[in-house]
């Protein structure tokens, strides 16, 4: 088509339909008929309504030919962020459930990811966990690797290939006394970490990132912990780790560094606790601690099939979401069984009502702030909302095209629905066969492509 050399971008895609999401101001916003194209670098050019279709289709330089329809029985919401996954451990998932976090680390996990220096074992397993995850909606991860830089680094490769937006980190631990040959020496733990940082940034994957990762304060010493302060600070990157998962491991974490008054305060005392920061889990923390995160612009990712699973404990996430930090869902496989983020939307609406149930004042999570927390949520927990989240203009279009009466799907439709039942059928009942499409900065990345010869 002649371009008169006007200054609108080519359409990648416009599409014409049902489209919900959230925003600051409405956990669930549904946009009925409406027009969204995509232009050519994968960002959300326009929204508007079906109406406008003519005026849109001159704005924005495309014909109302190219505009996809979607049916009634289909819609777009935002792609989802799983703020918290180990990809080694993907390799047993849905096993290894019946022992508390200290003793299951030291059990399976130490095990299972001394292996990953196993380059072979690595590509496999990790192919499989950023397949499934991409084919069940996640089109932001957020990963812990192993300690092995070249195997991280293979991790990081694979999500660019399948077209996931990733962070990636190396694990970084210094300290283990059950599996002896898992760990690092401090000084190769930093050296490492630099390794894995400079070669990851030089491949300039355009939505691989790395992310700093001390495993937790129990397999750390306090110098690396400062390093690794020191250097996310140094090259402005994103942190990861747990914190207050389990009990035990609060009681051992205070016992290690009694200088500190709280856990938190060990990770803020060593710069660990900043804008870029995501800590999974929180079960025990205090209101003081809650606060030092809302002062730091640290966030929580919350992993309730994890907590349940371990019997690690319960996160209150009204109470978090009071305190104004950031928050998001995650499904931390393997402690959590399933690496789809459906599930941990719906175990974050089951300890919700188990909350409830305990105490009937407390206000129990909606399906749509739920909804709002496996999206929006995720993106401000890993502070990608400028690129990612929901769907402004501007931002990328990662999406879920989902039809919730998918032929040999998992929901029956007996009677014509709006959408916003559309969306809590799907959220409880649905799976990877309702996601028909999975778009990535607009890249169709579901279903797979197979690479062409070249
Ligand atoms: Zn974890």
């Amino acid at each position: 088509m002649a371009n008169s050399g006007k200054p609108t971008p080519a359409m990648r895609h416009v599409y014409r339909g049902t489209f919900m999401h959230s925003t600051q101001q409405a956990p669930l916003q549904i946009l009925e008929d409406a027009l969204l194209g995509v232009d050519k670098d994968g960002k959300i050019a326009f929204i508007g309504k079906g109406g406008e279709l003519n005026k849109l289709s001159q704005d924005f330089g495309f014909s109302p030919s190219e505009v996809t329809q979607l049916t009634k029985d289909e819609f777009f919401m935002p792609g989802m962020v799983d703020t918290h996954i180990h990809a080694p451990q993907y390799s047993y998932a849905g096993t290894a459930l019946d022992l508390p976090l200290l003793q299951w680390l030291d059990t399976y996990t130490f095990p299972v990811e001394s292996r990953f220096r196993d380059l072979e074992f690595a590509k496999k397993v990790y192919t499989q966990v950023v397949k499934r995850t991409l084919r069940n909606g996640t089109t932001t991860a957020c990963y812990f690797a192993t300690i092995h830089t070249d195997a991280s680094l293979l991790l990081g490769k694979i999500a660019n290939d399948f077209g996931q937006r990733a962070l990636v980190g190396k694990v970084c631990m210094d300290m283990n006394n059950s599996v002896q040959h898992y760990k690092e020496t401090t000084q190769d733990s930093q050296d490492e970490t630099r390794r894995f940082i400079t070669e990851l940034l030089k491949k300039k994957y355009p939505l691989v990132k790395p992310v700093v990762t001390p495993r937790f304060v129990l397999s750390c010493t306090g110098p690396l912990l400062g390093e690794l302060g020191a250097i996310a600070r140094d090259n402005n990157l994103h942190i990861q780790s747990h914190i207050s998962e389990n009990a035990q491991e609060v009681k051992i974490a205070k016992e290690m560094f009694p200088e500190s008054e709280t856990y938190t305060d060990i990770y803020h005392k060593f710069n660990l606790l900043t804008d870029k920061t995501v800590m999974a889990h929180g079960c025990y923390l205090s209101d003081d601690e809650l606060n030092l995160f809302k002062e730091t612009g640290a966030s929580l990712s919350h992993c309730p099939n994890s907590n349940i699973s371990l019997c690690s404990g319960v996160l209150n996430v009204r109470n978090v979401l009071k305190h104004k930090v950031k928050l998001g869902l995650g499904t931390d496989v393997a402690g959590g069984y399933s690496a789809s983020m459906l599930d941990a939307v719906r175990r974050a609406r089951d300890t919700s009502k188990f909350i409830t149930i305990q105490t009937p004042e407390h206000e129990t999570l909606t399906f749509e702030e739920v909804f709002r927390l496996a999206t929006l949520g995720g993106s401000q927990a890993l502070s990608l909302d400028e690129q990612t989240g929901n769907f402004e203009v501007g931002k990328d279009f990662d999406a879920l095209r989902v039809n919730v009466a998918a032929p040999e799907g998992p929901i029956d439709i007996s009677q014509e629905e709006g959408p916003k039942i559309q969306l809590e059928r799907f959220l409880n009942l649905g799976d990877d066969r309702n996601i028909v499409e999975v778009y990535v900065a607009g890249r169709k990345v579901i279903p797979f492509t197979e690479p062409t010869a070249e």
